[in-house]
């Protein structure tokens, strides 16, 4: 390890480079000489066919052919000596493709393949991952790095809980007690036994219910109907060393809602947190009720508060007796 610093402390010195610059920029120095990671930008995982060949064309020219997929779904060329760093962006400009930038800002969001493609999926989270892209990519925090994600449902595959902003697809179910013929296939669809029958129709106990849809999807006859689609936000997880799984905060928002929210948030962060806090810590030591009073209360959002209506989203026994 001091022998790394040592070279890198000489190479900084010799090149002039400062590599936390760099690395806010995307290039992301590697532990062999002169040699960096240049991680692209891919909200949500996305990228058409020209870029997949552009960044082939990169690896084979700049690098050693190697591509990597990091875990935030960003495309990586490794192995490109930053003598290369101008070509390489040039190379990038030329399909109006670019770096994605590290650092104390908001980083590229991630996403499922959401309700466009996969059967599960009730949210649209790559349309909402491409817009928030365009709004707020690289603001800085002042602080630390910002990671938002998208989920399409309570499945969680893009991992909400963990992120300092995250988003989950939510289905609220409605009974039309008229078309209902008492099949019971949604009461034994719920896997959360949220439904059960009384008498001939089925009754819900909506502190079980985690707004997955399933009872939805099973319903043959359309009795079981969606009365409102939207999204669930938590805030302040990270993971790393120290790990912080997120606060469920409110429920069914809006797209328009979410930008809203991204934005109050992020003002409340650079203007709350100290030094290098996350979020997260900055809500440890403030309060939750802080951040619910100055950031959810006032844009009239659906709050959830009561800690029962949050641990449900949680394996029972294990964690959330906060
Ligand atoms: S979170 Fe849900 S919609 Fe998204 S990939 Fe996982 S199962 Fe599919
Ligand atoms: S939405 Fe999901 S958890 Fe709620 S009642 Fe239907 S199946 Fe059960
Ligand atoms: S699946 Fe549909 S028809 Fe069958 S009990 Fe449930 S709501 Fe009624």
């Amino acid at each position: 390890m001091e022998g790394l610093k040592e070279q890198l402390r000489k190479e900084s010195k010799k090149a002039k480079l400062d590599f936390n610059e760099l690395k806010s920029g995307g290039f992301i120095k590697q532990t062999q000489k002169d040699l960096f990671t240049v991680r692209l930008r891919c909200p949500g995982g996305k990228v058409n066919a020209e870029q997949m060949r552009k960044a082939g064309e990169i690896a084979d020219k700049f690098g050693r052919g190697e591509i990597h997929i990091s875990v935030r779904q960003s495309i990586e060329v490794p192995y490109v000596s930053y003598k290369d760093f101008d070509a390489v962006a040039e190379s990038l400009r030329e399909i109006g493709w670019a770096v994605s930038s590290c650092g104390p800002r908001l980083r590229v969001p991630t996403a499922c393949a959401g309700c466009t493609y996969n059967p599960n999926g009730l949210t649209d989270t790559q349309g909402i991952c491409a817009e928030v892209d365009k709004r707020y990519f690289g603001i800085e925090t002042r602080h630390h790095k910002f990671k938002t994600s998208f989920s399409g449902c309570p499945i969680d595959c893009f991992r909400t809980r963990e992120m300092d902003l995250g988003f989950q697809g939510v289905l609220e179910p409605k009974l039309i007690e008229d078309e209902c013929n008492g099949c019971e296939l949604c009461v034994k669809a719920c896997d959360e036994g949220a439904l059960k029958m009384d008498g001939e129709l089925p009754v819900r106990d909506w502190d079980k219910c985690i707004h997955c849809g399933d009872c939805v999807k099973v319903c043959p006859v359309d009795a079981m109907v969606s009365n409102r689609i939207g999204w669930l936000a938590r805030v302040g997880g990270k993971h790393g060393k120290h790990p912080y799984f997120s606060y469920e905060i409110a429920n069914f928002l809006t797209d328009d809602q979410v930008y809203v929210l991204i934005e109050k948030t992020m003002s409340w962060y650079q203007e709350n947190a100290v030094g290098r806090e996350r979020i997260g810590a900055a809500i440890e030591r403030l309060g939750l009720e802080r951040y619910m009073n100055d950031v959810v209360d006032p844009l009239g959002l659906e709050a959830i508060r009561d800690q029962k209506d949050r641990r449900k989203y949680y394996a029972k026994g294990n964690f959330y007796d906060k």
